[in-house]
């Protein structure tokens, strides 16, 4: 009996590659030495692996940046304006095309599917020259076969490489990505070939677009494509592997009917339609790879309940033709449980990270076998009933509250435009507000203040005395420049869910369960294991200090139930959307606080609610339902004069712009700068809005100080499709990650814009 594993975190048990990253692009340390620091975290990861017994390992998951660009540098499709001209692909041209050099912004990156992962966009035209010019693939097959051993070496598929790629400039109407098939396959034939000719006998396609919403021509491309190589892949095993949701029954039907594709791989955690397509109609002869490990989440494998779904498996595909395998990468769970130190050793118990779940594969695998490893089986069995039974897992009262919820709706009472009219008349705002979206600067002498707090290194009362000091610096700040709804600006806060996570009761925090978002930048997500509650106030405190401190309307700052739930390790023990419900009324407990402590405006930042969107569409409208509903819970209890604010991170939501607008937020603001015309184009088409709306007026992301003009120039293309009473003025998003020296000046420009505008209207 066999088992698999789709593929293995880069970043090391303790962010070493991340480290090593950093030095090398800081000049601090040479190519060599970051070579020698990867070479070292692939070593260990396969001999872990194979140690484990592990009988299917992957090579080629590794990346010094992303998957998608290794295979962009495998098809030598360089952008032009990297200056590429031929040869093995480098250190300077990947990286470049990766994170920009001083004269070339980098390429477009987005999310990978629905994780946090991002990949770097491929951008293909008419004119793109394909050739072989990245010979990694073979070159760690190669390495880790000299190691004694033989892995499966994995590559991104030829049909999802194109599908997820954008068309270059200029073609951006007119191309079809996926006509270069053609041009590409000879590539992917050179790179099997000279796997072949290495030794390898299985291959590894991840073709995850699988899994989405495919037409038939799409469809037919996967069919083309996997015929057409099907010669240079005779001799070998093919594995196709999906994941991220179940496969539609169509693409099942095309997947299963390729001809030269010995095995297919399907993610058994999220949803249950794959098996049943499984149980219905599997092709004879061939392997299935079972994913029954869930690679997204944190939590220890259910060893009985995985092991009977492979039993009544097996009689279907056949006892040889069974391999045991992980719902997707690990990529996307933390590294090493080992590493928790400090986690409570009952919910230690229920946990298993990239290190355990390879453990758990090679567990089931080996009980399939008939050599079942009874006392870590007993031992799994132990910790799943003490997870069930833990009276920290279950709050009756908090339970009872969310499932109440269900099946009614929550919504103010009053309409949108009566409640503005009321707010405007106690908040006496000028036309075209200004505001920000939250956090200002944070500096190192912030974060050292924090950092000594936490680590009882300061008193109490220094601490206070530190924030309030540093909030009475942002107040001062936003009145001298004039800006109209104020901040506190976030400085008691380290990041937006931990905040917030840190004083809820069911979460607990890593210390080292890292997971990359992109490049070298990971994220340490906080595990929500038990029902949630809110012990007491969380916020109040520093936004009645706030308040007091100026006659401006002051903003409440709070992250929204969605958000908290996205950016979290979510507990697998009952629906997502019960979780979000119980979120949303710990934050509504803290609205209604906020509000009876004077806050008139508040915000609820809702930056991931479009992340956690469902991958098929006939999921989507379930989803967004429930997130929607979990916002409103938030505030439906909020006077008519409370302004509610919300704020999101991104502006892509022409398809899910009737549910932003049944949040029924008083005023949104959005990250758009990368994006006006995106946006506007919703309003434009004559979607009704009624509510108030910022969209950015400069990108956060970059140093650049905007100018007053460039400003009042994108404030005026707004007005021309959105009412001047409603429009607001702010920036992108948090200032955050800024410094003072170009907040200072943006700012102060983006007023003067609103100021010149002003007169005009
Ligand atoms: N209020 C948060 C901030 O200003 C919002 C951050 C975000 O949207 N990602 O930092
Ligand atoms: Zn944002």
């Amino acid at each position: 009996m066999a088992s698999h594993i789709v593929g293995y975190p880069r970043m090391g048990p303790k962010r070493e590659l991340k480290f090593a990253l950093e030095s090398f692009w800081d000049k601090k340390s040479s190519a060599e030495d970051l070579e020698k620091v990867a070479a070292d975290l692939r070593t260990s990861i396969w001999k872990q692996m194979a140690g484990a017994g592990i009988k299917y390992i992957p090579s080629n998951t590794f990346s010094y940046y992303d998957q998608v660009l290794d295979t962009t540098a495998m098809l030598g499709a360089v952008p032009p304006r990297y200056g590429w001209n031929g040869g093995e692909i480098g250190f300077d041209v990947y990286f470049s095309m990766a994170r920009g050099n001083a004269s070339v912004p980098a390429m477009e990156m987005t999310k990978w599917f629905d994780t946090n992962y991002h990949f770097i966009v491929p951008e293909l035209g008419p004119d793109v020259h394909f050739s072989y010019a990245s010979h990694k693939a073979v070159t760690e097959y190669k390495e880790a076969k000299a190691l004694g051993i033989d892995t499966v070496p994995v590559l991104v598929g030829p049909v999802s490489y194109l599908l997820l790629s954008k068309p270059a400039k200029g073609v951006e109407k007119t191309f079809s990505l996926l006509s270069l098939i053609g041009k590409i396959l000879p590539v992917y034939k050179e790179v099997i070939s000279e796997l072949k000719a290495a030794g390898a006998s299985w291959i590894q396609f991840d073709e995850p677009t699988l899994v989405m919403d495919l037409d038939s021509h799409k469809l037919q491309a996967f069919s083309d494509a996997y015929t057409e190589l099907e010669s240079t892949l005779s001799g070998l095993n093919v594995l196709i592997e999906t994941y991220f949701a179940d496969i539609p029954a169509q693409a099942f039907k095309t997947l299963t009917s390729l001809k030269g594709v010995t095995a297919y791989g399907f993610d058994l955690v999220r949803g249950t339609k794959s098996l049943d397509l499984i149980k219905s109609e599997f092709p004879k002869g061939k392997y299935l790879f079972a994913g029954v490990v869930d690679g997204r989440n944190i939590w220890a494998n259910d060893l009985a309940s995985s092991l009977s779904t492979l039993h009544e498996l097996e009689g279907i595909v056949g006892k040889d033709k069974l391999v045991v395998s992980t719902s997707c990468s690990l990529l996307h769970t933390a590294v090493d449980l080992v590493n928790e130190t400090k986690l409570d050793k009952e919910i230690k118990s229920w946990l298993a990270f990239a290190a355990q779940k390879i453990v758990e594969v090679n567990a089931l695998a080996k009980a399939l076998a008939g050599q079942k490893d009874e006392a870590f089986f007993s031992a799994n069995a132990a910790a799943q009933a003490s997870r069930k039974s833990s009276p920290r897992v279950t709050n009756e009262a908090v339970q009872k509250a969310a499932t109440a919820l269900r099946g009614s709706d929550h919504r103010r009472v009053t309409n949108v435009s009566a409640r503005l009219d009321a707010q405007q008349k106690k908040l006496n705002l000028p036309i075209l507000p200004t505001t920000t979206i939250g956090s200002f600067p944070q500096t190192i002498e912030l974060r050292r203040v924090r950092r000594e707090y936490k680590a009882h290194k300061i008193s109490e009362d220094d601490y206070v005395k530190a924030i309030k000091e540093e909030i009475r610096k942002v107040v001062q700040l936003q009145e001298e420049l004039d800006i109209d709804v104020l901040v506190h600006g976030e400085p008691e806060r380290n990041d937006m869910v931990e905040y917030f996570g840190e004083q809820l009761s069911g979460f607990a925090f890593t210390v080292n369960g890292w997971v990359q978002s992109y490049g070298s930048r990971c994220v340490k997500p906080p595990i929500i294991y038990g029902d949630v509650s809110r012990p007491k106030p969380m916020t109040v405190f520093w936004s009645s200090a706030a308040q007091s401190m100026t006659a401006r309307p002051m903003k409440g700052m709070l992250t929204g139930p969605v958000t908290i739930l996205n950016w979290s390790f979510v507990r697998n023990d009952q629906p997502r959307f019960e979780t979000c419900y119980q979120i949303a009324l710990a934050i509504k407990d803290e609205v209604e606080d906020l509000e009876k402590a004077g806050i008139n405006v508040i915000q609820i930042d809702e930056a991931a609610l479009r992340e956690g969107l469902p991958l098929r569409k006939s999921e989507q409208a379930f989803y967004l339902d429930w997130a929607v509903h979990s916002f409103r819970i938030t505030n439906c209890g909020v006077q008519d004069t409370t302004q509610i604010h919300t704020h999101m991170c991104y502006s892509n939501f022409n398809d899910i712009i009737h549910s932003i607008i049944d949040m029924d937020a008083d005023v949104i603001t959005i990250e758009n700068s990368r994006s006006d015309e995106k946006l506007l184009s919703v309003f434009r088409e004559g979607v009704k809005y009624g509510a108030g709306i910022g969209p950015g007026v400069y990108d956060i992301h970059s140093p650049r100080i905007p100018s007053a003009e460039e400003i009042a120039d994108r404030i005026n293309k707004m007005l021309a499709v959105l009412e001047k009473n409603i429009l607001w003025v702010n920036p992108d998003c948090g200032l955050k990650t800024r410094k003072y020296a170009e907040v200072k000046p943006a700012l102060s420009n983006m007023v003067a814009a609103a100021k010149l505008l002003r007169i005009e209207l």
